[in-house]
């Protein structure tokens, strides 16, 4: 996925690795089971959900299943 554009219709490039606009997240729970072994990046990486945040209007699209299905958008409230 190259690109994605933003409710704000902002062209959000997704091309360059590691992408600046780009970030992982992983619930504390999934987390856990990682304290006490050796980490694999790859392994750790599924894991996770892909966050990617729109630089003009800061919202957050939060593909929590992967980047085949729909993401999640989180506007700011204040
Ligand atoms: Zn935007």
């Amino acid at each position: 996925m190259p690109k994605i554009r933003c409710v704000c219709e902002y062209v959000i490039g997704l091309g360059e690795i590691p992408s600046p606009n780009q970030y992982l997240m992983i619930s504390d729970v999934s987390f856990e089971k990682y304290f006490d072994v050796e980490i694999k990046a790859e392994e750790l990486y599924r894991e996770m959900a892909i966050v990617v945040h729109c630089p003009n209007c800061s919202r957050l699209h939060v593909f929590y299943d992967g980047f085949d299905k729909e993401p999640v958008v989180y506007k700011i409230d204040s």
